[in-house]
């Protein structure tokens, strides 16, 4: 089980009634959280990344079957999940953020950054031995303008901010976060965001994978609830197409020397 897994673990444990999210009575797979026959935890990829991720989830995001966070989970190897407290502060995150093999900075838009804080625009500048580590506040939009302000161990920390690239030149970015519907249709879901910024931090392969994941993630995730299938119905083609070129193996690979 990976950072977000076991967080969604112990934040259920807290829970004394179920949380109520659209298409409750759907039977789902504890890892992935899809509806058991649409899992994707067999194509899951498995890839190295000097970059590091810390989430911050607000209160029931991680229950929230459609939470992206996850899937920046499934790929980078060291992603740390916890839950924001407005009034305790976590030593765990405490630790990762004055580990000096670590670089943290927030992951927002620069127009919040204010005038006594560092901002990296559009580029990365890491100090020589240390790798990036990047805070993602996740929750909805409004969550994470309050986790940003609102946390004290934050306030120092530089911010790194992105003018979102459409993958292809001209393009117009739009999110294609289906399952949410944001105000506008360019509010990215947090993997899409945390894909930025791996191609940010020069892990352009990465950032690829994670994108194609995300469609996968959301076209099957839209397979199991009642409502039109915006997603790609060749996400999980284009996704293993892609993993096969670039020589990542995906969880389904380690198990093909079984015999059939
Ligand atoms: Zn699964």
């Amino acid at each position: 089980m990976h950072a977000v897994q076991k967080l969604h673990k112990y934040r259920q444990s807290l829970s004394t009634t179920t949380y109520k999210s659209r298409g409750q009575r759907v039977i789902r797979c504890e890892l992935c959280r899809l509806a058991k026959q649409f899992c994707i935890c067999s194509l899951a990829p498995k890839v190295e990344s000097n970059a590091g991720f810390l989430l911050l989830m607000y209160d029931t995001e991680v229950l929230k079957p459609s939470n992206t966070g996850k899937l920046i989970a499934d790929l980078i190897p060291d992603t740390y999940a916890f839950l924001w407290s407005r009034t305790e502060e976590n030593p765990e995150v405490l630790a990762l953020l004055s580990d000096p093999s670590w670089q943290p900075m927030i992951v927002f838009p620069k127009a919040y950054a204010g005038e006594n804080r560092d901002v990296f625009d559009n580029e990365i500048k890491l100090e020589p031995g240390k790798r990036p580590l990047f805070i993602m506040l996740d929750g909805s939009w409004r969550e994470a303008k309050k986790i940003f302000r609102r946390s004290r161990y934050l306030q120092h920390l530089p911010v790194v901010s992105f003018t979102p690239k459409a993958p292809e030149d001209n393009a117009e970015l739009s999110s294609r976060y289906q399952i949410r519907l944001a105000a506008n249709n360019t509010e990215l879901a947090t993997a899409e965001v945390a894909a930025q910024i791996l191609a940010l931090a020069g892990e352009q392969t990465n950032a690829n994978l994670l994108d194609l994941w995300f469609d996968v993630f959301s076209y099957q995730y839209q397979r199991g609830v009642c409502q039109e299938n915006k997603g790609n119905p060749s996400a999980v083609a284009d996704y293993k197409a892609f993993a096969a070129l670039n020589n990542i193996t995906i969880a389904e690979d380690s198990t093909t020397d079984l015999p059939k």
